[in-house]
């Protein structure tokens, strides 16, 4: 298993790590801070330095508990050996910034309107995009749920991650907000929760900032109406 440090401390950008399994241009770590993607959120890019060579990770794969690094050329190294690894930095915290500015948005729209249902998104790192079912919702009302979600980024919210039993995950209220997010909770010993300290909470596996201000400001950019029940906001930061 792939001790997992993007869950333990999502700031750091480099660490050394043991190959457990190594396989041409594949190699499985011991521990690692590449996230390798899910919920929205893309995997990681980086590179990892073995026996004093360097090679670009252009990719992650989940194998059950772990994490298969793919590397743009074959490694020479072999499993044992101790390896440095470094995530591209600018991108990913750019993802951590949209990650929690989704949350957020998701939390003022959950709070406000009972009529609405998220299908989901996807972080890039120069915007992201939310899908909702909220026949209701038009650019007008989109720009006022921007500018909420602006004001709960300037109160300077902690964002916390924890691990919570299923039966205790339970009894907590829409804490996930799609289809497969809840059947994955009856499924899973221990939910990942990630909380907007007296704001919000949602199950969650992606990697977030500590606290709501590193957002910056939220600017919608594109309000696209994709039928009676589905609308899209798409938004940047600044
Ligand atoms: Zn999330």
């Amino acid at each position: 298993m792939s001790e997992k440090i993007y869950w333990k401390d999502p700031y750091i950008k480099e660490f050394d790590a043991r190959i457990e399994k190594l396989r041409e241009n594949e190699l499985i770590l011991d521990r690692t801070a590449f996230y390798p993607g899910g919920g929205g959120q893309p995997f990681d890019t980086g590179r990892i330095i073995a026996e004093g060579k360097e090679y670009h990770i252009t990719e992650e794969r989940k194998s059950g508990d772990d994490v298969i690094h793919i590397a743009s050329s074959n490694i020479n190294s072999e499993e044992g050996a101790v390896v440095k690894g470094y995530i591209d930095w600018r991108k990913r915290y750019s993802y951590m910034r949209y990650h929690t500015a989704i949350h957020i948005i998701s939390g003022v729209i959950e709070n406000g309107y009972a009529e609405s249902f998220s299908k989901g998104g996807q972080i890039y790192e120069d915007k992201a995009r939310i899908d909702w079912d909220m026949p209701m919702l038009n650019r007008e009302l989109a720009e006022k749920i921007i500018s909420t979600s602006n004001s709960v980024v300037s109160e300077s919210h902690r964002v916390l991650a924890k691990n919570i039993l299923r039966e205790e995950a339970l009894k907590i209220p829409n804490l996930s907000r799609t289809e497969p997010g809840r059947a994955l909770i009856q499924r899973l010993e221990e939910v990942r929760i990630v909380e907007i300290e007296g704001f919000d909470m949602q199950a969650d596996g992606g990697t977030h900032v500590s606290n709501t201000k590193e957002v910056g400001t939220i600017k919608l950019s594109k309000f696209e109406n994709k039928g009676s029940h589905n609308k899209r906001i798409e938004f940047v930061l600044v």
